[in-house]
């Protein structure tokens, strides 16, 4: 249990400051409605969606477990109803860090099957927190007068990603596979590629439409010019890391060349990013050379 609370604040004291946040305390929950029963939630960490109405509250991530109160608080304001469904979109703590408060209070967790997998690993007391609903490929929930698509996309920001899409209330929850105005953060060390995460968007941008709202990982609320945006600054990394290998090109001398990433965001801009321009770099050669 000690362990599991240092792991916590070692983690929290990390996603905090690379994202800019020093304390819990300092931390506001914003509110954004995005539609009739859809809202944007902002605090620290990965954003949250949330769908209201009658059958209770259905949420999209809930990022640091020392942030669940303020959450709730939020919540509340929104709906007099209870979080009955929590689907996380990933396993990473910014975005699952209150499961278990959500679950103790009667929420159902979904999720990828792999997601379900990596929590279990961690969970050493309880199985608190852990999805008791998984899926492979696909979900679908009708809740509060909406269809809930849940698809999974592989191997892009990790090996557990969903996107989540409401077509009544039009909004998509992307998780993390799409950073709105910053580098992406790709999780090679948890199973995301490169390679993925393109189509990963490619398939977000293949089920929505002009009007839709999408809720990135990270960032503001975006358009879909924010995201077909996105899809062709992967893309042209990618072919510009690609030529450099194909010319010979070390990981260190495309870690050091500004040029492959620089019409996007140069390495001045990018140093306040929690990826910067070196470490996008690096990753997409890494990626790219699997
Ligand atoms: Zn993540």
């Amino acid at each position: 249990m000690k362990n599991l609370i240092i792991t916590s604040v070692i983690s929290l004291v990390f996603s905090f400051h690379s994202f800019g946040f020093q304390n819990v305390e300092q931390v506001e929950i914003k509110t954004q409605k995005l539609s009739q029963q859809v809202y944007l939630l902002q605090g620290a960490g990965g954003n949250i969606g949330i769908l209201t109405g009658p059958d209770g509250v259905f949420m999209i991530d809930d990022q640091f477990a020392a942030l669940s109160e303020k959450i709730v608080t939020a919540i509340n304001q929104l709906s007099d109803q209870p979080v009955r469904y929590l689907v996380n979109t990933h396993h990473h703590g910014d975005h699952t860090g209150g499961n278990k408060n959500f679950d103790e209070q009667g929420a159902l967790i979904l999720a990828h099957e792999n997601v379900r997998e990596r929590l279990k690993e961690k969970a050493t007391d309880s199985t608190a927190g852990v999805p008791v609903i998984t899926f492979n490929d696909q979900l679908n929930l009708h809740v509060n007068g909406n269809d809930v698509m849940v698809l999974h996309v592989h191997n892009a920001h990790t090996d557990g990603d969903a996107l989540v899409y409401l077509p009544q209330s039009n909004v998509l929850h992307t998780g993390d596979t799409f950073f709105n105005g910053m580098f992406p953060y790709i999780d090679l060390s948890s199973g995301g590629s490169v390679d993925g995460d393109i189509e990963a968007a490619e398939k977000g941008l293949s089920i929505i439409n002009e009007k839709t709202k999408i809720i990135p990982g990270h960032g503001n609320l975006a358009s879909h010019q924010d995201y077909s945006d996105y899809l062709l600054m992967l893309k042209s990394i990618r072919k510009n890391v690609k030529k450099k290998i194909d010319e010979g090109a070390t990981e260190d001398e495309i870690a050091r060349d500004e040029s492959i990433t620089a019409m996007f965001y140069t390495d001045e801009v990018a140093s306040d990013f929690f990826i910067d321009g070196e470490k996008i770099r690096r990753t997409f050669y890494k990626s790219l050379k699997k």
